[in-house]
């Protein structure tokens, strides 16, 4: 791909990642190595200290999907990678909309989901209210791996005992008689998951089928345990042309340069 091939002024190609995850990081790491891309990663700001991206970094929401548009065309954007989160669909949404708008092409990098292994306790949900209603109504004794922004839901089934696990505090924390915070960013080693979920008597596990080595090592512990994992099933995503490591986004990068 060749900026000038596009009518642009002579450069580098520029490239925009949505970002928030591990693998835009990787992939901002992987473009900023091989060269020959302007690169910049874009932030919601939601986590109050991230780690640093490989490449240079911007902060906070677009205002929508006109918003986005706007700045792919202020940028001169030459192609956008969606690398956010699996949960993150009000983005990737956004995303389709305002690349087709402004014309600029999109490929998604999405982890796959976690599927279920033989001996796993799976209970499915749809969202992370119904989640909690699955708890059902009996005490149970729950780690919350949600991520702190939705840990509200919890609030409907104060008869359970909750340990959040999150990377930032949940402030204010929640109106539930019985609630432990830790705070800790990934990646957990499931050694350590085994321990904190015998240590703790957990019983349950709520979880996003976030997917990833990351944050699996709960569910590897949860098997070993028998302990039952509430799966809250990823949200629907826009139809784009969607990949699932770094290697093919490199490569989706070089077939781009050559059609255009
Ligand atoms: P979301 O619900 O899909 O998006 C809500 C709004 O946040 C978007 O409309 C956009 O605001 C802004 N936004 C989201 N991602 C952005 C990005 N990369 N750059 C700039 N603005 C962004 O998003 P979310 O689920 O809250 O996730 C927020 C961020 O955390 C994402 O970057 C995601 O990759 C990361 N993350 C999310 C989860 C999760 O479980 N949801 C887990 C780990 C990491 P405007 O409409 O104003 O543009």
């Amino acid at each position: 791909m060749n900026a000038s091939d596009n009518g642009r002024e002579a450069g580098a190609p520029r490239l925009l990642i949505l970002g928030g995850t591990s693998e835009a990081r990787e992939l901002a790491t992987a473009l900023q190595a091989r060269g020959g891309f302007a690169l910049s990663l874009s932030l919601a700001g939601r986590t109050r200290n991230p780690l640093p991206m490989g490449a240079p970094t911007r902060s906070g929401g677009f205002g929508g999907v006109e918003g986005l548009e706007a700045h792919l065309k202020a940028e001169r954007i030459d192609a956008l990678i969606d690398a956010t989160h699996p949960f993150a669909a009000t983005m990737s949404h956004n995303a389709a909309q305002a690349a087709r708008r402004a014309g600029v092409p999109l490929l998604a990098l999405l982890r796959p989901p976690w599927q279920r292994q033989p001996a796993d306790v799976w209970t499915q949900a749809a969202s992370i209210p119904e989640a909690v209603e699955k708890l059902g109504p009996a005490p149970r004794r729950v780690l919350v791996a949600l991520g702190r922004n939705e840990v509200r839901a919890l609030e409907a089934a104060p008869q359970h005992a909750y340990l959040v696990r999150s990377i930032d505090p949940v402030d204010p924390p929640l109106n539930v008689p019985q609630a432990r915070y830790i705070e800790a960013r990934g990646p957990f080693a499931e050694a350590d998951d085994h321990a904190l979920l015998t240590a703790h008597r957990i019983d349950a596990i709520l979880s996003k089928n976030s997917g990833g080595e990351a944050t699996y090592g709960k569910i590897n512990a949860a098997r070993a345990l028998g302990i039952e994992v509430v799966m809250v099933a990823r949200p629907a995503r826009p139809e784009v042309e969607t990949v699932a490591s770094v290697v093919q986004v490199l490569g989706w990068l070089e077939t781009l340069g050559r059609s255009t």
